[in-house]
């Protein structure tokens, strides 16, 4: 069997060498998980939720644990990677309420009963990118579990190592073999196996908006359920009214956190006119007070970037143009690059419109409201966005006139396991998280009875 070095991104030293699924591998993993679903799915309610909530505490357990692995193979800061092992955690919890309340319907209807049942779909196959490993195949495996599925789940080839081992402790919680189980793998074996075995009922994607094309028109062939979370250019709008000093403090995290590798980075920032400039001198300090440094120091902000390759895509899209202002970096090994701030006139300009997924801002000043929101909105992605402004009706207004699905005023308040998140144009389909997560995962049934 191959396998894959696992490199840590803030020294490029081997961590660990991982086995690569194959084919065969990938197939008998599918059908061991389509073996466990009729056991699985006769669990009674109650006590699948017991189970969930007992593999809730077993990753409470091992939070510092699966911290340390996530900060040693995707470069995350120390309170990133406790946040997103508590993620699981209370994803588990939250998603535990969920089995004996997929109540149906009793609908009216002359000449006898209707009612309808949410059916578990089968085997889930989930598909998890590199940037948040831990939080992102949670937010598949946890409310997919309540309704009664059982799951596969390819973890990103560059991170496979806090999936393994969450796939461990489901195992130490009690959860039946082949409940969940993790498969390691490259992409274009595994993640394709997931799109195009007939066993697999739905695919829950994460990942960039190319490969999410694919996996979707691979889906269309079996009339395959698939939920898609894709790529982001997010906007930061603030309003001359706002408290400037308080966006300008706050910008940097939305963006450069997790050294700008998250799907909802607000990398763009569009400021009115009227308080540009005072909003780029408040904005210079709080980027260049950034802490960037290795990881494995408690004190770091921010990290790395995760490949050699992500660094390089990074640095050409800075070559293209002039950096206003820049925080710092380390030098030596590891793969850096400084959060950097670039003032943009032309909205066509490549890093006005692509995803740079890295530490870099785009900064704009629009004119007036219409103005801010039809810049906003002039891009294919639609995921999120801030607004900051002191006018609470412009702020509704603005919320919800930008065309993406997760909106925040005078915060950029990150995913909650208990509110809804997905994207709106090409950003994706379907909606995870929230109350009605687990039903995305069931058909729903509809039965008449003769009186
Ligand atoms: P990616 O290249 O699309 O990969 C994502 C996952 O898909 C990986 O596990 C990858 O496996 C797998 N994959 C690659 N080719 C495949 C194929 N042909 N069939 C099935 N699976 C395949 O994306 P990435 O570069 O890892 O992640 C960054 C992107 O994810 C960004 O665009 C970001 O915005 C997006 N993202 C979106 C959200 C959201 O919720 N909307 C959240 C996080 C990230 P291998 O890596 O092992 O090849």
């Amino acid at each position: 069997m191959s396998t894959f070095t696992v490199i840590n991104p803030a020294t490029e030293q081997p961590v660990v060498d991982v086995p690569l699924t194959d084919l065969a591998g990938a197939d008998a993993a599918i059908e061991a998980a389509h073996a466990a679903f009729p056991a699985w799915r006769a669990v009674a309610p109650g006590e699948r939720a017991r189970l969930l909530r007992r593999f809730a505490t077993v990753v409470e357990e091992h939070v510092e644990e699966l911290a340390e692995l996530e900060v040693r193979n995707a470069g995350h800061t120390w309170g990133n990677a406790r946040w997103e092992a508590g993620n699981v955690r209370d994803c588990l919890n939250y998603y535990s309420g969920a089995p004996e309340r997929m109540s149906g319907k009793q609908i009216p209807v002359p000449g006898g009963v209707d009612v309808t049942f949410h059916e578990p779909l089968g085997v889930v196959g989930i598909i998890v990118p590199w940037n948040f490993p831990m939080p992102i195949a949670g937010w598949g495996f946890a409310p997919a579990l309540a309704a009664g599925n059982t799951v596969v789940l390819k973890p990103a080839e560059l991170t496979p190592l806090t999936a393994i081992r969450l796939g461990e402790l489901a195992l130490e919680a009690g959860l039946p073999e082949h409940v969940l189980t993790i498969v390691p793998g490259k992409g274009s074996v595994v993640g394709e196996r997931f799109v195009t075995h007939p066993l697999v009922r739905k695919v829950v994607f994460t990942g960039s908006t190319e490969v999410g094309k694919r996996v979707m028109a691979g889906c269309a062939e079996q009339v395959k359920a698939v939920t898609l979370e894709l790529g982001g250019k997010s906007s930061n709008i603030v309003f001359a009214d706002a408290d400037l000093a308080a966006a300008a403090a706050a910008a940097p995290y939305a963006v450069f956190d997790n050294a700008g590798q998250d799907c909802c980075a607000r990398s763009r920032i569009l400021v009115e006119r009227s308080a540009y400039d005072e909003f780029l001198s408040l904005l210079q300090p709080a980027v260049t007070g950034l802490r960037v440094l290795d990881p494995a120091d408690e004190a770091s902000e921010m990290g790395p970037l995760i490949s050699s390759g992500q660094r390089d895509s990074v640095r050409g899209f800075l070559d293209e143009v002039e950096v206003a202002f820049a925080g710092s970096a380390p030098t030596g090994p590891g793969w850096w690059v400084p959060p950097s701030v670039v003032t943009v006139d032309d909205p066509a300009s490549r890093i006005w419109r692509e995803e740079v997924f890295g530490p870099v801002v785009a900064v704009m000043p629009f004119d007036d409201e219409a103005d801010a929101v039809a810049r906003a909105n002039d891009t294919e992605y639609g995921l999120s966005g801030s607004i900051f402004t002191n006018d609470l009706g412009r702020g509704l207004r603005v919320a919800r006139a930008v065309e993406a699905g997760n909106l925040s005023v005078n915060s950029h308040s990150s995913v909650r396991y208990w509110t809804p998140f997905g994207g709106y144009k090409q950003s994706g389909l379907g909606r995870e998280l929230g109350p009605d997560a687990p039903l995305a995962f069931t058909e729903e049934k509809n039965v008449f009875i003769a009186h």
